[in-house]
């Protein structure tokens, strides 16, 4: 079985290395040698171990055109040339195994779609969650299965950020930059602290568990750059963790898809998880709930993910193949009927009747206050830290707005969900 792999870096290295430790384990398992044929890189100049010179090339057309090789591993990671490469792959009848969070969120169902035609498999299980098994236990496991809820911490970068703010009382510039030394963020940490990539991943999740097309310009969200470490200590008062949730909820007719900050209660099963660690939380209306937990990035545990749909390519090679399941066509809820509660912080004068004009501007809104809080007060200013019931979100933007205007009112400092459920 000739393999052919786009991408040599940290993940590509890794499947190699896994290839030549495991190679008895899973040829046993296998009843077949799993060899790599050839490698596309980008420059050839580079020392590649695990790999013998002779296999690596920079000519795409080396695996794409070689009918010996009949499963393209892709682990370039981008849009473009990977999604090129996938689809000449697909169509040429090569199973395709990849990674990429990006290819699949924004173009899975054209793939899959190519890949039934042409009776191949399209694999992508380390494209979310890194190590965790999370695409095929949603697929298989839980077929039987109407999904509820999902929620999930889904990006490593943005959790242990989070995680030493909480643990260390650094802030967040410290925090990034300490995630940054120790190789976990990127130099350019945008897509994780802005909540994109793991709007990706939600977007993937939430076609398989609602079974509709959902893309990551679907997903409303949030980042983790306007979280302070004032609202995680006064959430740890209050008896929560902030963590960067991403949460796809399925209502009658609608899915509700968001990527944000949340307070999580202490209990809360995804409260717990720490530093790097991913974690998902599968809702079904027979299994109950169920929880993945794991790495969700780094070299071994990604290549975990990635020699398994290998390994899976060549054993359904004339078998059972599962296509796109997105059989529904379902709206996706406008963010601004979303309900949540909601925690918020205000710096206002320390004048009386504020505090009533603010609870004035929520009543007119519909929203209930559950807990009411004065924190900080010095040199004539004070900080209001409130806890909302559950109400739609538009209803707390137009009071905010109101209250942004009252003269009393220095800022708003802070609007974080706050999960309901522990
Ligand atoms: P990486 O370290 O940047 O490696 C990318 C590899 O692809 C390099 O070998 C590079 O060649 C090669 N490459 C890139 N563009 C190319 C082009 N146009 N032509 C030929 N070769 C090209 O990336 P990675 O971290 O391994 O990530 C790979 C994929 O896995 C991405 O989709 C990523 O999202 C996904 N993923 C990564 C992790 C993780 O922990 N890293 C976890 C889950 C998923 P050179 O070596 O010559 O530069």
């Amino acid at each position: 079985m000739q393999l052919g792999i786009l991408g040599l870096g940290t993940v590509g290295s890794g499947v190699a290395e896994l290839i030549q430790k495991n190679q008895e384990t899973i040829a046993k398992r296998l009843g077949k040698n799993i060899e790599i044929k050839k490698v596309l890189v980008r420059d050839l100049r580079k020392k590649r171990p695990f790999i013998a010179e002779g296999k690596i090339t920079d000519n795409p057309g080396d695996i794409l055109e070689d009918s010996d090789i009949s499963i393209v591993v892709e682990l370039m990671g981008g849009e473009e040339p990977a999604l090129t490469y996938i689809r000449q792959a697909l169509a040429s009848g090569k199973h395709v195994v990849t990674a990429n969070k990006e290819v699949i969120s924004k173009h899975g169902k054209e793939l899959l779609d190519l890949a039934q035609k042409e009776g191949v498999n399209l694999f992508f299980e380390a494209s979310v969650g890194g190590g965790i098994p999370i695409i095929r236990p949603m697929k298989q496991c839980l077929a039987a299965n109407e999904i509820i809820k999902i929620m999930g911490i889904l990006n490593g970068t943005t959790n242990y950020i989070l995680t030493q703010m909480t643990e260390k009382n650094k802030s967040f510039g410290e925090a990034l930059l300490e995630a940054q030394k120790e190789g976990y963020a990127e130099s350019d940490p945008t897509a994780d602290i802005k909540g994109s990539d793991a709007a990706r991943k939600l977007a993937i999740l939430s076609s398989i568990a609602f079974n509709t097309r959902i893309t990551p310009d679907q997903v409303y969200t949030e980042g983790i750059d306007s979280v302070n470490l004032v609202d995680i200590n006064y959430a740890r008062e209050l008896g929560y963790r902030v963590k960067l949730v991403a949460m796809g909820k399925r209502h009658s007719d609608e899915v509700e898809v968001l990527v944000a900050p949340m307070l999580l209660r202490e209990r809360h099963p995804l409260a717990g998880v720490s530093g790097v660690y991913n974690a998902i939380l599968v809702e079904g209306n027979a299994v109950g709930r169920v929880m993945f937990y794991g790495q969700g990035a780094g070299k071994m545990p990604t290549a975990s993910a990635v020699v398994a749909d290998i390994i899976d390519a060549v054993r359904s090679k004339n078998g059972n193949k599962i296509y796109c399941t997105c059989y529904d066509e379902l709206n996706v809820m406008n963010p601004g009927l979303s309900t949540a509660r909601f925690y918020l912080r205000l710096r206002v004068m320390d004048k009386p009747g504020v505090l009533s004009k603010i609870s004035g501007a929520m009543g007119e809104n519909q929203i209930s206050l559950s807990q009411v809080f004065q924190k900080n007060t010095q040199n004539g200013t004070a900080e209001i830290v409130m806890v909302t019931y559950e109400v739609p979100f538009e209803n707390l933007q137009n009071a905010l707005d109101e209250i942004k205007a009252y003269r009393q009112v220095e800022e708003i400092s802070s609007v974080i969900r706050v999960e309901g459920e522990s």
